[in-house]
């Protein structure tokens, strides 16, 4: 019914993420960030039925592996993920393999466009912030790069009660970013730290890098106070390939956690569902554009210059 156009979409379109093993098998149908009816279950399917609505994270665990063994089927060993390993959502339909582990129910309450990006975007985000950095209410989060991800991790941090600074170089995404959430924000620069630290009065208890380049990762470190936790979030570019640097010493001596965070299991989408449907967290104010199947292509051209402001959302309806 719905599939979000994510910067992932791109990258795998482009070919540019060979060095984390991440190309399509080809010809490949991408889309990741898709949620629809159920038309039809396996013989060994217990959880779904024909007419479900349903969501999905954008990798899907085997259920056999050690890792899937202990609940962490979203870095499962033996991954499928949508548009690499089969038929993703920019279609009309997918498959979703051992669906009782990699399926999740969507409340009524919930359309399909707000959904669209809680396949990878937003559920990304939630997981960084609630799983790993723990974020806590009145603490200081700073958000560096307000795409889809970076506006999810505003919304999201500000729900869970932090007081949240974004940094972007986009007046718009700036705009946007404060009708999530930000009580503040910093036209990304060389000084956007400093700014960070003057604002605070010290640094941010957790700084996200939501974009993965060096202009965000360098920087949210510099954000942190003293035992801050920085979350990473998104695989790099070609222009890094996962070689950013790291401060040693500042990490050491600001006793700083590291934090790498990669999509979210489905067993976990029942909370992050619960605050979408009490619309504490509002995934369907970042979607700024409908497009129909037909208009795919030229969404992925037009997010070569970053210029997309919030999510554009393949829709059905
Ligand atoms: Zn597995
Ligand atoms: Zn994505």
């Amino acid at each position: 019914m719905a599939n979000g156009i994510c910067r992932s979409d791109w990258h795998l379109w482009q070919g540019g993420w060979d060095w984390v093993g991440f190309v399509p098998e080809l010809p490949a149908v991408l889309g990741h960030e898709y949620c629809g009816v159920v038309e039809e279950v396996g013989a060994n399917v217990r959880s779904f039925e024909k007419g479900d609505r349903v969501v999905a994270p954008f990798l899907h665990g085997c259920g056999g592996c050690g890792t899937c063994a202990q609940g962490h089927q979203h870095i499962c060993e033996d991954p499928r993920v949508a548009g690499m390993h089969y038929t993703g959502g920019m279609a009309e339909f997918t498959t979703v393999g051992r669906a009782n582990l990699n399926l999740v129910r969507l409340p009524d309450a919930i359309p399909f466009a707000d959904a669209a990006g809680l396949g990878c975007r937003f559920m990304t985000s939630y997981w960084g912030l609630v799983e790993h950095a723990k974020v806590g209410a009145g603490e200081w989060t700073v958000v560096y790069g307000c795409g889809g991800v970076g506006l999810a991790a505003v919304n999201i941090a500000s729900a869970l009660g932090s007081n949240v600074i974004a940094v972007s170089r986009t007046p718009e995404k700036l705009g946007m970013a404060k009708e999530v959430g930000a009580v503040h924000t910093i036209t990304a620069g060389d000084k956007a730290h400093e700014e960070v630290l003057e604002y605070t009065g010290g640094g941010a208890h957790v700084a996200v890098d939501a974009l993965g380049t060096n202009a965000t990762w360098t920087p949210s470190f510099l954000s942190l106070r003293a035992r801050g936790r920085l979350v990473r979030l998104g695989v790099s570019g070609q222009e890094d390939k996962g070689q950013l640097p790291l401060l040693a010493d500042v990490m050491l001596l600001k006793e700083l956690r590291i934090f790498g965070s990669f999509g979210m299991p489905a067993r976990a989408y029942p909370e992050m569902l619960r605050m979408v449907e009490s619309r504490k967290l509002t995934p369907g104010k970042l979607v700024n554009k409908r497009i129909s199947l037909e208009e795919v292509a030229g969404e992925l051209e037009s997010m070569t210059d970053f210029n997309t402001v919030g999510m554009s959302v393949l829709s059905l309806e």
